[in-house]
């Protein structure tokens, strides 16, 4: 299905009629003639053909975003909210076209999508709602030494951000990122995967149509040499959503220039099911969590530790639950065609590791594998050291492994340098479970959900990522802090200067002791 133009954009969404030549090998990009065609993963429908960027054209669009990032902050916090909440205004009334123009560009059903954007615009407008009240210049509480200075902080735009995003998301994952740098008071550079280019114009021409005036929000396309070359451009922050592997790549690039980078990286998240879990609501979350979008979700849920006394009777019904969804690019399927063709090897090596190495498939298997698509697979008694534990799968399936309580869970979900997000089920211990988890976010008694609340932060640590998009510390991270002191009375005490007399510093050590010196 490709985007009802008059209600998407002022300029044209290409669609599969107006791009050029024949159905193509189903969701592989190519480049013909200097233009990206991307194409449906299902059907190898054209949904859409751009014009590939070069070093050249980037850089005059980064030129023109910092014209246009002094004008945009210049209109202040009320002026840009207010144009924000426009934007996410018709973003919401539109959603039905954008959803169709990202299930058949990314393959997800269509329900999916709806989920994705709603998501995405409750972010924008808290961002947009939230940005003065977290950036604006306060008067914040001066020093003992230093009483005659008025201390005040603010948080300053950084100019230009150089949004590199992924194509699972495709308006979700990049909106963490665009709407938190606008709302902030940044111009944005936007290269949107190669995979899902309609989505990424869709993006910045709906800005457009609420911003006409200047270039505030531009997107550029083509590969990995495209989002290669953005980092090079002289913006002044990358904020990159993707792969551990191309997150690695792009913080070396980025060091030539000490260019900050923001980095959302992979996951290989983790559930815990404890003694005390709800196992129906447990079995509902995992299969959710574990296999919505075909399982390629950064903070999917990809690994289970289940304790002992409820192994058997959580992995019965997660099966049972699994069973029921629809795989197919029907109107009513819950999982769509694995995005990346290539994707589907990774997830075929993963199962028959496992398998190879004593695991049991309790649903699914090596059978499971039909491209475009993975139906999905559950697999029990998986080493801890297999591929299917260790590396992101990026699939629907899931490993569930038996341990003897929560605290072993807690252990082995530790164990790997993955740590983005993660799940608890159970009452007691929950929240000291969840807090043990060495992860950005933890959700108890349900799966992902942190990712939807915009005023929490989302990120990772170690191989998933660094910084945070979402929430204050989202808004927080597309600035700079800045500083001022101001002098209010002459000194009484002139400790910062060479003014000062022996008996000045006499009372300045008496001070000292005074306040701090007792409670050593
Ligand atoms: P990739 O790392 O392959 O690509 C991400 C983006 O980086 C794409 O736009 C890609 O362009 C671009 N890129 C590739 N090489 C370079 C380079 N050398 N320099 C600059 N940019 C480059 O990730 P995927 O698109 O495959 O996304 C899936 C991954 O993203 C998974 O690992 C997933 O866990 C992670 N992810 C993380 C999230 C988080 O918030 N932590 C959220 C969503 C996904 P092109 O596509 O054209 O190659």
């Amino acid at each position: 299905m490709t985007l009802d133009q008059s209600q998407a954009a002022p300029t044209s969404t290409p669609s599969a009629d107006s791009a050029p030549g024949p159905a193509r090998v189903p969701g592989v990009p190519v480049i013909e003639g200097g233009m990206l065609i991307s194409t449906n993963p299902a059907t190898g429908a054209v949904v859409g053909s751009f014009p590939v960027a070069t070093p050249e054209d980037i850089a005059a669009a980064v030129a023109r975003a910092r014209e246009a990032s002094a004008w945009w902050a210049g209109l202040g916090f009320a002026e840009r909210r207010a144009r924000l909440l426009r934007w996410t205004s018709l973003l919401a009334n539109r959603i039905q076209g954008i959803a169709e123009v990202i299930s058949s560009e990314g393959g997800k059903p269509v329900p999916e999508a709806i989920v994705e954007i709603f998501a995405a615009v409750e972010h924008a407008s808290w961002a947009a709602r939230n940005a003065s009240r977290v950036l604006k210049l306060r008067k914040i509480r001066g020093a003992l030494m230093l009483v005659e200075h008025a201390a005040y902080l603010e948080y300053q735009p950084f100019g230009v951000i150089g949004v590199i995003g992924p194509w699972n998301y495709p308006i979700f994952t990049p909106m963490g990122s665009i709407a938190y740098a606008l709302a902030a008071g940044n111009a944005v550079v936007f290269k949107p995967s190669e995979y899902t280019p309609a989505v990424g114009k869709l993006i910045a021409d709906t800005f457009a149509e609420v911003v006409p005036e200047h270039p505030v929000l531009q997107t550029v396309y083509g590969k990995g040499d495209v989002g290669h070359a953005l980092t090079q451009s002289g913006v002044d922050k990358v904020a990159f959503t993707g792969s551990t592997a191309t997150g690695k790549k792009i913080m070396a690039a980025c060091a030539a220039n000490l260019t900050p980078v923001l980095l959302e990286c992979g996951g290989k998240d983790a559930m815990i099911v404890d003694a005390d879990a709800d196992l129906d609501a447990a079995a509902a979350a995992a299969t959710w969590g574990g296999l919505t979008n075909a399982g390629q979700t950064c903070i999917g849920i990809e690994r289970v530790y289940a304790v002992d006394s409820v192994h058997d009777a959580f992995v019965e019904r997660l099966v049972a639950n699994a069973g029921r969804l629809k795989v197919g690019v029907d109107e009513d399927s819950d999982i769509g065609p694995i995005t990346m063709p290539a994707q589907i090897e990774t997830i075929r090596r993963h199962i028959g590791d496992a398998l190879d190495r004593g695991g049991r498939a309790a649903m699914g298997g090596m059978d499971a594998v039909k491209a475009p698509y993975v139906y999905p697979t559950i697999l029990v008694d998986v080493p801890e050291d297999s591929a299917a534990v260790r590396e992101e799968t990026f699939g629907p399936t899931l490993t569930v492994t038996r341990v003897a309580d929560a605290d072993e869970a807690v252990r082995m979900a530790n164990a790997i340098p993955y740590g983005l997000g993660g799940a608890v089920f159970g009452k007691r211990n929950a929240m000291r479970l969840a807090r043990g988890l060495r992860s950005g976010m933890t959700s108890i008694n349900s799966t992902l959900v942190f990712a939807g609340v915009p005023s929490l932060p989302f990120g990772g640590v170690g191989d998933s990522g660094i910084g945070r998009i979402h929430g204050a510390d989202g808004l927080r991270e597309f600035t700079r802090p800045k500083a001022i002191t101001k002098r209010r009375m002459r000194s009484v005490l002139p400790a910062m200067s060479f003014e000062r007399t022996p008996k000045q510093v006499e009372l300045l050590k008496r001070v000292v002791r005074t306040v701090y010196g007792r409670k050593g």
